[in-house]
């Protein structure tokens, strides 16, 4: 595209809230035929809340509670928000207060898993199933089913696992975006393919990914995997774009064609772009492959 071409198309851009960050980007945007989405806080509003909880072993209610609050507080992981503030309201309704959650020591951060850490002078585990399988922790039949269950709901399950031993559990649901479904209709309208790729496990997924009319879904991929997934549809011959909002998807932002960030998400995932949604709704996938298309048929 002219220089000029691409200036009245990223003015347009950004008069639409699409941050195009140069022409390459633009250029990229008209030949892609695969749009891959993450899910939390791309798919989905991003905004989980826990809906129930459960204990699976002899430890009190407080305990658990400190214990994952405690784990928690250090995570910027909108899941983490949840159970935090969940644990919170038990421990009130209980009558007790959160009080041993300011030392956290060895916390680590394990993307696509959960977090960890030791709070005195015990280890706590607060995540998903791979993060209990990686750290060997066994999960009886009351946990699978609790598991099960839920995912089956399409809500996600926060494991808490204390000194290796399974605690307790929390269910959390964050609702599809209301437009996601009609956007992701659209996308197949233009003869664009959709794809979810997202760290969470194969049944949530597949129960959201139902939800939204998405073609095909990946599940359980960290953050390399993502950017694996992208390289392989590329590798495939096809142009693809990522859209997607946390530090996890920066390496797929990366390494797709044309990498676009919510813009509620991360500073990372921003930062890591090509393409920023100013407004974070899905739409404007569809502006941004449009306004592209447009300037791109212009020139030729
Ligand atoms: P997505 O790819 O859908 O955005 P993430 O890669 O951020 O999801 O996280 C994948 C999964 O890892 C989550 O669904 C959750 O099960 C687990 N997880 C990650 N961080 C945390 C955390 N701080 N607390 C609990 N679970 C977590
Ligand atoms: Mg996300």
């Amino acid at each position: 595209a002219t220089p000029t071409a691409v200036m009245v198309a990223t003015g347009k851009g950004a008069s639409l809230g699409v941050l195009i960050k140069g022409g390459n980007a633009l250029e990229n945007a008209h030949k892609v035929k695969t749009v891959v989405f993450d899910k939390t806080g791309t798919l989905t509003v991003g905004k989980p809340s826990v809906v129930s909880s459960v204990l699976f072993s002899e430890v009190s209610i407080e305990d658990f509670c400190n214990m994952t609050i405690a784990a928690e507080a250090n995570s910027e992981h909108p899941i983490a928000k949840a159970v935090v503030e969940h644990a919170k309201m038990s421990l009130q309704k209980h009558g007790s207060k959160n009080d041993h959650f300011t030392e956290v020591k060895e916390f680590e951060v394990h993307p696509g898993a959960g977090v960890s850490g030791k709070i005195g002078e015990r280890a706590v585990l607060v995540g998903n199933k791979r993060l209990m399988r990686f750290f060997n922790v066994p999960l009886g039949s009351e946990v699978d089913r609790y598991v099960l269950e839920n995912e089956h709901l399409a809500r996600t399950c926060v494991l808490v696992a204390i000194e290796g031993t399974a605690a307790g559990a929390f269910a959390v649901t964050d609702p599809v975006k209301p437009e996601a479904a009609r956007v992701i209709s659209y996308l197949h309208s233009m003869s664009i393919s959709s794809v979810m790729v997202t760290g969470d496990n194969w049944a949530t997924a597949s129960a959201i990914g139902k939800q939204v009319g998405i073609q095909k879904v990946f599940a359980e991929t960290d953050p390399l995997g993502k950017a694996d997934k992208i390289k392989e549809l590329q590798l495939q011959g096809t142009s693809v774009a990522m859209v997607g909002d946390g530090i996890n998807d920066s390496p797929a932002l990366v390494a797709a064609d044309v990498g676009m960030a919510i813009g509620a998400g991360t500073d990372v995932a921003i930062e890591a772009a090509d393409v920023v949604l100013m407004k974070s709704n899905l739409e404007d996938v569809v502006t941004a492959l449009d306004l592209s298309r447009k300037t791109m048929s212009r020139i030729r």
